[in-house]
């Protein structure tokens, strides 16, 4: 049973990538039987953001990935670290006592002199060595700078084995890996005249992986260069250390090659993306998933969304996020759900963020039904304009009158530029003889006539012999109508459109042009 823990810090910004991490966090630990946690790591409370927590409720709310423990539901929290310091402060006080810690009083413009130095010395920066004036200092200076209030951190000792030597270890997806070991000297205790002695992220970690009992720790693999530090840090406390499996980050195409998915540049790497345009969860997770294990893309939603992601399919090399295959992706998924389902699921989705969308599917559910069996043209499955909910508005939103604009100018360049009177006669006529017939050609029949009465060629062929005795063909004839009755200049078949509108409604439509 594995045991996998998520870290939040609470920054303002919820990456897709952690929803990646916790997916895989959550996948694993249930697939084994174990637990998934929820840690929240705000022990740097200078970057922390009001509402960053609310933020990432949000986010795996709406990717129904919850932890099996996390605060309020646990047997090893508090899961805060801010309300864990008295346990840190266990931990630094037994290293202290151990000598594997020490207080450090070195100003600010110490460790820049030091930094300088090194730099131009080209020794790698850090503090260690002969750099470490603090490390082995006399017990008196440091008893008189306690007694003046100096304000001091307490760094780690790096073992004095660790010069010239290398870290192995371990991990799940990328096999052995071997690296430098740690010299420096790293914080573990933040500076004494802070209100609140919050230890650092990597001290923190550590006695939090071991307290709640963490086996495996899934993470990004920015993280790879501090494992020898951790593992020195678990073995300083007598900890045995859990395993690790570090992920490659989610990616991007760009112009002649790939690069992170960029909190900064990308609105994509943001879990807000995906939310706010209402992409379903289970589209994305599925996609997810797929990048997690290479071959999913191939099988069905239902299927890929309960087999089991192997680490080791996880890769090396980052996955690219395609949009595009996320739309297509979407799409299928979504022309896999009953009328009834989509309406479901779109209300949940505009109840928080297109509010009058709710309203018209409240007073319209049944036209909304209908609208939604309308068969789109020149596709082969009938919802495949649905990719995501915002986009429901545009490609449905004209059966509903509260979120349809009529045309009303018959000059309007959507109506292709023929002469306005024309148009207008032409739509009247159409309105004071409308028939609702319900076969299609003897429908369509009804505005081949209309247009010849009306002076257009039968045909674009007869149109383009002679452009100068028509206004146009048929063809324009019929825009006439579909930009009247959408308002837009495609639209689904049109004889459908007129059908689930009703008769009342078209000639309203038709009407609002020749007013
Ligand atoms: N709080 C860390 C982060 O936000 C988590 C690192 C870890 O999972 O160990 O990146």
């Amino acid at each position: 049973a594995e045991v996998t823990r998520f870290g939040p810090s609470p920054t303002g910004f919820v990456h897709i990538g952690g929803v990646y991490v916790a997916m895989i966090d959550q996948d694993v630990s249930a697939r084994t039987g174990g637990r998934y946690l929820v840690r929240v790591e705000d022990t740097d409370q200078s970057r922390e953001v009001v509402g960053a927590l609310e933020q990432f409720e949000r986010a795996f709310d709406y990717f129904r990935i919850q932890p099996t423990e996390g605060e309020g539901n646990g047997e090893y929290g508090p899961y805060h670290q801010s309300a864990r310091e008295r346990i840190y402060l266990t931990y630094v006080r037994h290293l202290l006592r151990r000598g594997q810690a020490y207080l450090c009083f070195a100003t600010r413009d110490e460790l820049a002199d030091i930094t300088a130095r090194q730099q131009a010395t080209k020794v790698p920066p850090g503090y260690y060595g002969t750099w470490a004036i603090w490390r082995d200092a006399d017990p008196e200076k440091v008893a008189a700078e306690l007694a003046k209030g100096s304000p001091y951190v307490v760094r780690f000792r790096a073992p004095d084995e660790a010069a010239g030597q290398r870290a192995r270890f371990d991990d799940a997806i990328r096999g052995e890996l071997e690296h430098e070991a740690n010299r420096n000297d790293v914080v573990i205790l933040k500076a004494s005249d802070q209100p609140v002695r919050l230890p650092t992220y990597h001290f923190a970690h550590a006695v939090d992986d071991h307290l709640m009992r963490t086996t495996l720790v899934v993470r990004g693999e920015e993280w790879i260069s501090s494992v020898p530090l951790h593992l020195q840090l678990f073995d300083a406390l007598g900890f045995a250390p859990p395993r690790y499996a570090h992920i490659a980050p989610l990616m991007k195409q760009i112009p002649g090659g790939k690069r992170k998915l960029s909190k900064r540049k990308d609105p994509e790497a943001s879990v807000d993306f995906y939310i706010s345009a209402g992409y379903p969860a289970d589209a994305v997770l599925y996609y997810l998933r797929g990048l997690a294990n290479g071959r999913l893309a191939e099988m069905p939603l239902a299927q890929a969304l309960t087999e089991p992601i192997h680490l080791v399919e996880c890769g090396v090399a980052g996955p690219l996020v395609d949009l595009v295959k996320l739309e297509d992706i979407s799409a299928d998924h979504i022309a896999t759900l009953t009328g009834e389902q989509i309406l479901d699921e779109l209300r949940t989705w505009a109840a928080a963020h297109d509010p009058e969308v709710v309203t018209v599917l409240d007073t319209n559910r049944d036209l909304a039904l209908r609208a939604l069996a309308v068969e789109r043209d020149g596709v082969e499955n009938p919802r495949k304009d649905l990719r995501k909910w915002s986009d429901f508005r545009p490609a449905y939103g004209f059966f509903f009158t509260e979120l349809f604009t009529p045309v009303t100018d018959p000059a309007d360049e959507r109506l292709g530029g023929l002469d306005p009177q024309l148009v207008q006669a032409f739509l009247a006529d159409f309105a004071d003889d409308y028939q609702p017939l319900d076969d299609g050609r003897e429908w369509f029949d009804q505005i081949r006539q209309l247009a010849t009465k009306h002076g257009f060629a039968p045909s674009p062929k007869e149109f383009k012999k002679n452009p100068d005795a028509f206004p146009g063909s048929i063809r324009e004839a019929s825009q006439l109508v579909r930009v009247t009755l959408t308002g837009a200049t495609r639209s689904p078949d049109l004889h459908a459109v007129a059908t689930t509108l009703g008769t009342e409604e078209v000639q309203r439509r038709l009407r609002a042009l020749t007013r």
